[in-house]
């Protein structure tokens, strides 16, 4: 990995990238192959931490800048991240480039539909400045830049909008749920009513209490409701060390997961209004779990992440039965909402209607099988995968979930015939 510093350095290096291409990498969050370019040349972009915040409450950084810097100085005038996803230790150019959702899709869109322009270094070393209401060459590369994965160029920097947060905490209304139905029924009928929601699915629960689970939804509080409320503020700075050796000598198995999830549950109000949260607990609750993503043990984890249109809710429940059926255990999987996706983008994941994200350990027989079957259902329903969360989908499988995949491959070829930037990714998926 080699790590760059402005743009004239990054030129460079692109110019003289060898046969395997290069790759811009953010802060590593992406859980399969996105940021790695096996024999290639991989940069890194996070030594340079320099941004600004205007009066109007936009934001200009380079691409290496962590989200979670960002938010003391949003804080302080009164404004917060416009999308940030569960975690706060990603970095402005990975959630361009994955074009990340979180908790208010259905209200705000992904993070691309913030962004005012970007700069980007394309594979002859040239830097460009790509407005979103640029030139239609512009829009194009900027379009496709955002979800693109790396794959059109080196974001060097990029400037944002930011939303209003008159306080650093979040009014919390919490609900549980003993089934699927009533859960989805529920974020149905009310998501609307509420800038974030999520929900956490029981994923080892079976027959009448499959999918039962804990719906929490809010708004950024008021001055007036947290007065007088101590909060924690948000830590910041670099990333909790992963627990080295991997977290203790008796990782997560069915029985340790069931019951955790059975606790959770239980431990979860039946219906809580108006409780006050800091921002870092609401956002970020596996930010302060050093080590978690080692609780699956040496044979690690995946995650599988869908999004099906409305008339396919009921991949949700297919997807809990099936992997309930082999006894796949999981102690993460949450359920979203998502609304209207932006088309220009022809690799941005989001698609109107529901997203379930699955963590489950890789060492259960017959998984493979499950998921290759649970792909066929999500393309059948009309949905797809996250590439930010991949690593075994198909090409087939992408392909017949991104349509606008063509679109995607006609910009590309244009700006990098000779595919400098490439990865393990667009490798394994002929992107
Ligand atoms: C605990 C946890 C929770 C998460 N929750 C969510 C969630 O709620 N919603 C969501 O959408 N995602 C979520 N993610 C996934 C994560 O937000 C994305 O994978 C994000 O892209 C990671 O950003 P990064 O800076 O680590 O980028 P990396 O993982 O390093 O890279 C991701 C992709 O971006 C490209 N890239 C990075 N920097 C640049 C650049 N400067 N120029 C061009 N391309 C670049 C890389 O080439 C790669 O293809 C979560 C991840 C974790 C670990």
């Amino acid at each position: 990995m080699l790590s760059v510093f402005d743009a004239a350095e990054v030129s460079a290096a692109v110019v003289d990238a060898g046969a395997r291409g290069v790759l811009a990498r953010g802060a590593g969050r992406s859980y399969g192959d996105a940021a790695q370019n096996g024999g290639g040349l991989v940069l890194d972009l996070m030594g340079r931490t320099s941004f600004d915040v205007a009066d109007d409450g936009s934001v200009t950084a380079y691409a290496g800048v962590v989200l979670g810097d960002l938010i003391p100085g949003l804080v302080a005038k009164g404004r917060f991240l416009p999308v940030t996803p569960g975690t706060r230790y990603i970095t402005v150019g990975g959630a361009i480039a994955a074009d990340v959702h979180g908790k208010n899709h259905h209200r705000d869109g992904a993070f691309g539909d913030h962004v005012r322009w970007i700069e980007l270094i394309t594979a002859d070393g040239t830097l460009h400045r790509l407005a979103r209401d640029g030139s239609f060459d512009e829009q194009r590369i900027f379009y496709s830049t955002v979800g693109g994965m790396g794959l059109t160029g080196v974001i060097v920097r990029a400037c944002f909008d930011t939303i209003p947060a008159p306080t650093s905490a979040v009014r919390v209304d919490t609900e549980r749920f003993n089934d699927l139905d009533s859960l989805m029924a529920a974020m149905v009928a009310g998501d609307d009513r509420y800038r974030y929601s999520v929900a956490w699915v029981d994923g080892t629960a079976k027959g009448a209490k499959l999918g039962r689970g804990v719906l929490t939804r809010g708004d950024h509080a008021q001055v007036a409701e947290v007065y007088g409320q101590p909060l924690k503020a948000i830590p910041t700075g670099n990333a909790p060390k992963l627990a080295s050796p991997p977290i203790p000598m008796s990782p997560l198995n069915r029985l340790s997961i069931g019951m955790f999830n059975e606790a959770y549950f239980r431990r979860a109000p039946k219906h809580r209004v108006g409780e006050i949260q800091g921002l870092a607990a609401f956002f970020y609750p596996l930010d302060v779990l050093a080590g978690w993503n080692h609780v699956y043990g040496p044979g690690g984890f995946l995650q599988y992440q869908f999004a099906v249109p409305d008339s396919g809710a009921d991949v949700v429940r297919s997807s809990l039965e099936r992997l309930g059926s082999i006894g796949a255990p999981s102690f993460l999987s949450v359920l979203k909402r998502f609304g209207p996706g932006r088309t220009r983008s022809p690799l941005s994941f989001p698609i109107q209607g529901w997203t379930l994200a699955i963590d489950v350990p890789t060492r259960v027989n017959g998984l493979a099988g499950v998921l290759d079957g649970l792909d066929e259902l999500v393309l059948a329903a009309g949905g797809r995968l996250y590439l930010a969360k991949d690593s075994r989908m198909s090409p087939h499988t992408l392909e017949s979930g991104y349509k606008q995949l063509d679109e995607f491959r006609a910009v590309r070829s244009d700006l990098d015939p000779r595919g400098v930037f490439t990865s393990d990714l667009a490798r394994r998926l002929q992107i």
